[in-house]
């Protein structure tokens, strides 16, 4: 491995034990193989996904099996500094400042081959017999609850000259939104769109659409995300609307003449989201799911045949969408930073966890930060 500076032998991680309980170790430092780097990682975002990994397992999936008690570390949605090179590595130098993506599928199947590497036919596939050479860091590799991780050349997006280590964890987010429009067929200049669910992937969707020449950008909330919506609107949403205190498909209807929206991108995971989502679109709209429900959903399918609805389905952020997101962000198209709400040092990644869990202090986007002054409090920095 090529490196600058020293590396340690071992290094602190936070690893998974039974469900919903983390643990402070010391791990080996992991050694960079043939197209891959030794990144140390500078911030770590808490997604509502790791939470699910934290509490359920799944959608991690280590060695085959449920990710508990297998010295598994989470986290996914990270940023750092190049710290050593894997042999042959010529697309990074040492020191460079990157974010990831999520998922470098295993460069061999039908999927990958087409860039739909976050929908591998060899998810998990890393191990013993049935190494396929699958890699989703913090779901079945180790993740970026700790000081170092190894990533695949692939996965690596250099981060704008001038963005906060907090925004650029944002990259992926945005990466994600801007993979559902991709998914949507690719949204034209003055087409209109309605994002569900202003979490972060909403919001970034927000802010990609209209940077996209979105018109309307319709988002719509709850009452509890009050501050989601007005960072919402900062994002570049042009219509905000508030599920309980008016009807929000009549309000859709009434904003596009009565004809329904282009496009819905779908970010909230309520039971009936895709049920309204299909009396919002216009006949031959397209809807894009991009979060999960808690549990099965009734839709009425008539209603989607009926009028050529079209719905698909994204995992997360293929086909490079975070290296385009990345640069719709290097031209400050929208205002992602607004979406980090607190920090926290790793050692407190149980209380990020919480936060973003319990949505402490309105919390939205939670970072966990690896350098942070350690006398100074670092929660609640308000953007
Ligand atoms: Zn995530
Ligand atoms: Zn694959």
């Amino acid at each position: 491995m090529q490196q600058h500076s020293p590396i340690p032998e071992t290094m602190k991680a936070w690893v998974l034990a039974n469900p919903g309980e983390l643990r402070l170790v010391d791990k080996p430092v992991p050694r960079p193989g043939p197209a891959e780097v030794l990144v140390r990682i500078g911030a770590t975002a808490v997604c509502g996904t790791d939470l699910e990994v934290i509490s359920h397992g799944e959608p991690a999936l280590i060695q085959g099996g449920l990710p508990f008690n297998r010295n598994f570390t989470p986290g996914h949605e990270y940023m750092g500094t190049v710290a050593g090179l894997g042999p042959g590595v010529d697309e990074f130098e040492l020191g460079a400042r990157i974010a990831v993506e999520i998922h470098a599928g295993c460069g061999r199947c039908e999927r990958c081959r087409e860039g739909m590497y976050t929908a591998c036919l060899n998810y998990g596939m890393n191990y013993g017999e049935h190494d396929k050479g699958h890699r989703a860091n913090g779901f079945t590799t180790d993740g970026g609850f700790a000081e170092y991780a190894v990533n695949h050349v692939n996965t690596l997006v250099r981060v704008p000259a001038g963005m906060s280590d907090e925004e650029a964890t944002l990259i992926v987010t945005a990466g994600t939104a801007l993979y559902g429009i991709d998914a949507l067929g690719g949204l034209i200049a003055g087409q209109s769109i309605v994002v569900t669910g202003p979490g972060p992937i909403g919001l970034m969707s927000v802010g990609v659409a209209r940077a996209l020449g979105a018109d309307p950008v319709i988002l719509i909330g709850t009452r509890q995300d009050r501050r989601r919506l007005d960072i919402g609107r900062q994002l570049g949403a042009n219509e905000i609307l508030t599920v309980g205190e008016e009807d929000v498909i009549a309000a859709v209807q009434r904003i596009t003449g009565g004809k329904g929206v282009h496009y819905v991108q779908e970010c909230s995971g309520a039971p009936g989201a895709l049920d309204d989502a299909a009396r919002m679109v216009s006949r031959g709209g397209r809807i894009c799911l991009a979060a999960f429900p808690k549990g099965p959903v009734l839709v009425d399918v008539a209603r989607l045949v009926r009028n050529n609805i079209y719905v698909f389905g994204i995992r997360g952020e293929g086909r490079s969408a975070t290296r385009r997101a990345a640069a719709l962000m290097a031209q400050k198209r929208f205002p992602a930073h607004l979406v980090h709400t607190h920090s926290f040092p790793l050692e407190q990644v149980p209380a990020a966890i919480r936060y973003a869990g319990e949505r402490i202090e309105d919390a939205i986007k939670i970072v966990v930060k690896m350098q942070v002054e350690r006398n100074k409090p670092c929660q609640g920095r308000p953007s």
